[in-house]
């Protein structure tokens, strides 16, 4: 796996190991560092035993050295970082913020690539060309 994950303002690198970093905020204010596996499509989370995630709960994700909110303004269900793969094709990323939600969606321009047992959850919003929804 050599997919590299930068964040859209600083292009600061946020993966390490097999892990993309992230600053995880509850809307409760409770904050921590939170891993999500490199692969795409895998939604292991790790995070420090005295963080604990709230299932179905709404975070904020923050990039873990800028500290700008990666949640799409437009939509702040979805999170956006970069990433470059092992070719160097860059593509836009988007997860969503909600624990327990498991969709991922790989964007180069028109064409959209989904993930996740729940990707037609943001379906509509990402509005994709009829063709591109045999990923779906
Ligand atoms: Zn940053």
């Amino acid at each position: 796996m050599s997919n590299n994950y930068s964040c859209p303002e600083c292009k600061s690198k946020m993966n390490i190991g097999s892990s993309l970093v992230f600053s995880a905020k509850s809307p409760d204010n409770k904050r921590g560092l939170l891993f999500l596996d490199t692969e795409l499509g895998n939604y292991t989370k790790r995070t420090h035993p005295d963080y604990e995630l709230q299932q179905g709960v709404e975070y904020k994700f923050y990039c873990p050295v800028c500290h700008i909110k990666l949640n799409k303004a437009e939509n702040p269900n979805l999170v956006k970082v970069h990433m470059t793969d092992d070719t160097g094709k860059e593509f836009e990323i988007n997860i969503s913020n909600t624990i327990g939600e498991h969709c991922t969606y790989k964007i180069k321009e028109k064409s959209v690539e989904a993930f996740g047992p729940d990707a037609d959850r943001y379906n509509k919003y990402l509005d994709l060309p009829s063709e591109y929804h045999k990923y779906l």
